[in-house]
Parts: structure tokens; C-alpha cells; sequence
């Protein structure tokens, strides 16, 4: 069986957190501020918080930038709950937005339509390591908290995706583009922002109290992130040799992710292909032959909140499979992706 995802790790990675063990320093420490500043460097930004999760990243920029159960926060109805989790974390009113059908990602006339005073935060991810429309986002006057736990290392018109917005998360997930196993990170060029989460993180040795959590990052899990940090570059090239290897067997088929080249950086976190119709069969289908594609969002937010009001975002649902992409694949799984979802689309007609 092809798994649809799987983590990239290497005997470099193995040491690095093995040498991290044993300094007997595990816990959050020296290691994990390299980290920050290592993550801070690469997007261009001042500064970095690690986090226990990606999930935990959100949590703690949406309270860093002062949101409360009066506010309301607009994120796009297709991508994981947890956005919406942290969106309730904070008790505020999530404001479910539509997408553009052939970038996943939020559609900005959508967003523009239903903007209105309460709207004090918008969550931007950029799904599958395609970067959504940024600049028109930011033109709106809304604080945006970019998501790039799909797209560290995509770009937008040459610039890093995370460096548009009021204040950045990502997530290290074990199949996201790098990994900690578990992990996230905060990051901002607004040193109070920054202040904030940092302070908000770690619960020990302050002077005041107020509500704070237990976000922090291990120090052995940081030298994971820094020795996968480093393999980022490789694992982008990799990834886009075999979306180029996909794109030039599939392109008679099915829709196809789509690729604005240099301009908007693709780094393929996902293969999204789009079928118009017959997607449950050729879920099955492919499992059978031994290859897992899946459903790239399991279920649209406003599905779990009853909600009906966004026609492309169904749309996209009944239609998106996303095929196995990870650095780890070699020549001969690619070969035999590309066989069996050929086979499998064949079936369908
Ligand atoms: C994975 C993911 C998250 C959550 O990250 P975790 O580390 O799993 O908590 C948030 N947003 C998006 C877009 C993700 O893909």
C-alpha cells in the first residue's frame, strides 16, 4: 500500500535530536530559540514563537491580536476544523467565506461581500502550498493571521508566503512540508504580537497572573525542526519533479491543480486533482489497487455547522482527490500512482 502522506526523515535528522537528548536539556531551551530565529530568517520575518502545534499557533495569534468572544473571525469553510477550533478557543463568531473553485483557497470577492465592522480577524491559509490571493486579502483593512501550515517555503509573487500578513502560524505536524512530529510557530514582524504569544505560551515563573497555557515546543524537537529546516529546499524541488511527472501523465484526464507558475511558488504539499464526477468510486478504486488518495479536506466546515450558503466550496468537495506527493515516493511508486489512477479514472467513464 502508498500511503497518502508520510514524513521525510533522514540519519541527519536522527542525530540531531539524539545529540539534543543528550545534553539533557529537553525541555523548551536554547534549541527551540535557534529554531525561532532560524523560521524568522527564512520567511524574513523579526521573530518567531514555537508552539506544542499548529493548532496551539492559531490559539495564541488570535489572542495575541486581542480577539474575544465580541469579535467575529472570517476563514474559509474548506480546510481542517482546526481553524475553527481556535476560532471557538477564543469564544469569537467564526465567518465562514466561499472559495475561488480553482485555487482552494478563499475567495476575496466572498470575503469583500460579507465584511462588516465586527470582522476583527481574517484566517488566510494557503491550501495544498498554493498561496491564496494575499495581496488583495490585505488590502481589505482586516488583521490577517496567515496559515501556512501547508505552505512553508511557497511563494507569492517571489515573496514568502507569511511574510504578507498581520501575524503568521505554521504548523510541524509529522506529514506537513517539515516536521517536529508535533510543532507550530508564531511568527510576525510585530515585536508586541510577539511579546504576547511568548507570553501567553509558558505558564511558570511570571510575575502576574493571568490566563496562560502550556504551548511550548521541546528542545530535542527543535533540533528536528532545524535539521528538516535545512532539507526544506530539497523536499520543494523533489515535490515539484513529481507534480511536473503527474502533470505531463494526467493532463488529458482530469482537472488538474492549478499552477500560475513562478509567480504564485507552488510547492505541491498536495496533488489535487478535480473529477467531474464519480469521486467515492474512485477513492475505492484506487485503495484497491493498493494506492490511498483521500479526500484533501475531510469535511468542509459549514457541512459540520449546517450551514449552505457556499456553492463552490461543495462544489469542490464532491470533486477534489489528492493523490499521494512526499519526497519519499521513488520512481517506481510514481509510475505506479500515475498506472492505477489512470486505470481508476478509465473505470469511471
Ligand atoms: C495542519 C493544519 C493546521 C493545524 O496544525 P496542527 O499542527 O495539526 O495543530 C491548521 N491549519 C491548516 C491549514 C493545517 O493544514
Amino acid at each position: 500500500m502508498i500511503p497518502h502522506s508520510r514524513p521525510t526523515i533522514d540519519e541527519r535528522d536522527v542525530t540531531a535530536v539524539s545529540n539534543t537528548l543528550r545534553t539533557g536539556n529537553i525541555a523548551q531551551g536554547r534549541v527551540v530559540e535557534k529554531f525561532e530565529h532560524a523560521l524568522a530568517d527564512y520567511i524574513g520575518l523579526k521573530g518567531g514563537v514555537a508552539t506544542s502545534s499548529g493548532t496551539a499557533a492559531l490559539h495564541l495569534a488570535l489572542l495575541a491580536l486581542g480577539i474575544t468572544k465580541n469579535d467575529v473571525v472570517a476563514i474559509p469553510g474548506y480546510v481542517c476544523t482546526a481553524v475553527l477550533n481556535a476560532v471557538n478557543y477564543v469564544g469569537a463568531t467564526p465567518l465562514l467565506i466561499d472559495i475561488d473553485p480553482d485555487t482552494f483557497n478563499l475567495d476575496v470577492t466572498d470575503l469583500r461581500r460579507k465584511q462588516n465592522p465586527h470582522v476583527k480577524a481574517v484566517v488566510v491559509p494557503h491550501l495544498f502550498g498554493l498561496t491564496a490571493n494575499i495581496e488583495e486579502i490585505t488590502k481589505l483593512g482586516i488583521p490577517v493571521i496567515e496559515d501556512c501550515a501547508q505552505s512553508i517555503g511557497a511563494t507569492y509573487k517571489k515573496k514568502p508566503a507569511g511574510s504578507f500578513g498581520t501575524i503568521s502560524i505554521f504548523s510541524f505536524y509529522a506529514t506537513k512540508m517539515m516536521t517536529t512530529g508535533e510543532g507550530g510557530m508564531v511568527a510576525s514582524n510585530a515585536a508586541a504580537l510577539l511579546r504576547n504569544a511568548r507570553d501567553l505560551r509558558d505558564y511558570d515563573n511570571q510575575d502576574d497572573y493571568r490566563v496562560r497555557y502550556n504551548y511550548k515546543m521541546t528542545d530535542f524537537q527543535a533540533a528536528l525542526g532545524l535539521a528538516q529546516l535545512k532539507h526544506l529546499p530539497r523536499f520543494i524541488k523533489i515535490r515539484r519533479e513529481i507534480a511536473n511527472k503527474y502533470h505531463r501523465e494526467l493532463k488529458d484526464l482530469c482537472a488538474l491543480p492549478v499552477n500560475y507558475g513562478e509567480e504564485w511558488g507552488h510547492i505541491y504539499y498536495r496533488y489535487v486533482i478535480k473529477l467531474s464526477h464519480g469521486l467515492k468510486r474512485f477513492l475505492k478504486l484506487s485503495k484497491d489497487k493498493g494506492i490511498n488518495c483521500e479526500r484533501p479536506v475531510f469535511k468542509p466546515l459549514h457541512k459540520y455547522l449546517s450551514l449552505s450558503n457556499a456553492p463552490n466550496t461543495d462544489r469542490v468537495w464532491e470533486q477534489a482527490a489528492s493523490i499521494p506527493i512526499y519526497p519519499t515516493l521513488t520512481e517506481k511508486n510514481t509510475d505506479s500512482i500515475i498506472r492505477c489512477v489512470k486505470q481508476a479514472i478509465e473505470a469511471l467513464r
